[in-house]
């Protein structure tokens, strides 16, 4: 299914929930939203993973200075051209705003603001400590109360959990897909369709998992890369230049992919904690691999990368490289990126920073660069 395809399929589905008296509530889609939660109050998560253009950064810059991030620049973008982009997002009655880093906030603020969206806020800790903990249960407790007073019906623990369970084992439906040996573009377009659709697509991707279990649609000669960092989202022409260069994606280890599929619970913690926001906390407190600046993030990413190229050489005897995918602007990845790559280098794994925005223009340089890093490899 094309982009195009995959968009124009979405937006019927919006239509669908909007007409069915469901709420659309949008956010910039990094870790740690409690996306059970809204759909347990009949809510429909709309995450906006669209890539950006020209057109949208400039679009941006009457709220923005240019130095905000291109993914964010682009989501003003969305929200603030007429006639806007995708249509699906006139339909959205909330934005929700949380501190995964400071223009996810402003962001939200901006589009709340300016464009007529219902705000609700969701703060996370930078910590991981007890009250890190604490703390995070208490702002789940209070989104749940702020969606309550909208509703006006009261979320039973009970649904919260049930959208747990079903989430859970969509996630690692989700994380099948990962081990198939096909090419990453078909990886990416099922992670960034479940990531739209949700469990309901469940059947489609298991469908999916029967009919390329047993495939090998991978080129045997082509380089074999971990992508790190920011996604890619839909609509990028990235992963087509990557593989177009012989290159093929086998871990996405993004909010679009591994970040994903990887927080699930097992069956023990499933049955043994009965309180749902005691359950997302708990996650919460097992996600130490994502990029919210929690204790040692870096030293994690770095020994999570080392052991899956160690690993995969083992086993397959390929080399992986790679990738460090940074959107011009995001703190969270290009403050790191010089210890990142020196760190990796000295473990003998190549990597290359690959920091870009989402000008056209650009993409023969882009080219260029990844063309080099691929016969280094
Ligand atoms: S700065 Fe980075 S983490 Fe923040 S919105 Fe931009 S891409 Fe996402």
């Amino acid at each position: 299914m094309s982009s195009v395809e995959l968009l124009s399929r979405f937006d019927s589905f919006l239509e669908e929930k909007k007409s069915n008296g469901s709420k659309i509530i949008a956010f910039l889609a990094h870790d740690n939203i409690p996306i059970e939660l809204l759909e347990a109050a009949g809510f429909t998560p709309l995450p906006l993973i669209f890539a950006g253009n020209d057109e949208l950064m400039d679009a941006s810059h009457t709220y923005l200075p240019p130095s905000t991030c291109s993914y964010a620049q682009s989501c003003i973008g969305y929200f603030s051209s007429a006639p806007r982009m995708y249509e699906f997002l006139n339909l959205a009655d909330y934005i929700l705003l949380s501190n995964h880093c400071v223009s996810n906030i402003c962001v939200s603020e901006v589009i709340s603001d300016n464009f007529n969206l219902d705000r609700l806020d969701f703060y996370v800790s930078y910590t991981r400590n007890s009250n890190a903990l604490k703390y995070y249960k208490i702002e789940l407790n209070h989104l749940k109360k702020k969606i309550e007073d909208i509703t006006r019906e009261r979320i039973p623990d009970y649904k919260i959990k049930e959208n747990i369970i079903r989430r859970n084992d969509f996630k690692k439906k989700v994380e099948e897909v990962s081990k198939l040996n096909i090419m990453g573009s078909e990886k990416l377009k099922m992670y960034q369709e479940a990531m739209l659709f949700g469990p309901e697509i469940q059947p489609e991707i298991e469908q999916f998992i029967e009919t390329h279990r047993n495939t090998s649609q991978s080129k045997n000669n082509s380089k074999k890369i971990i992508f790190t960092g920011c996604s890619i989202f839909i609509g990028d022409y990235l992963i087509d230049l990557i593989e177009e260069i012989g290159g093929n994606i086998i871990l996405f280890d993004t909010w679009i992919g591994n970040n994903y599929y990887s927080q699930t619970f097992s069956d023990k913690i499933l049955n043994s904690i009965d309180d749902p926001m005691e359950l997302l906390t708990n996650r919460f407190e097992n996600n130490v691999y994502g990029d919210h600046c929690v204790p040692n993030s870096l030293e994690n990413k770095i020994i999570f990368i080392e052991n899956y190229v160690n690993d995969y050489h083992k086993k397959f005897g390929n080399k992986l490289g790679v990738i460090n995918h940074i959107i011009k602007f995001c703190d969270h990845f290009s403050l790191f990126q010089s210890a990142f790559k020196e760190r990796l280098q000295e473990r003998g794994v190549q990597v290359l920073n690959l920091e870009r925005d989402y000008s056209r223009s650009i993409r023969g340089q882009l080219s260029t660069r990844i063309e080099a890093f691929m016969e280094m490899i």
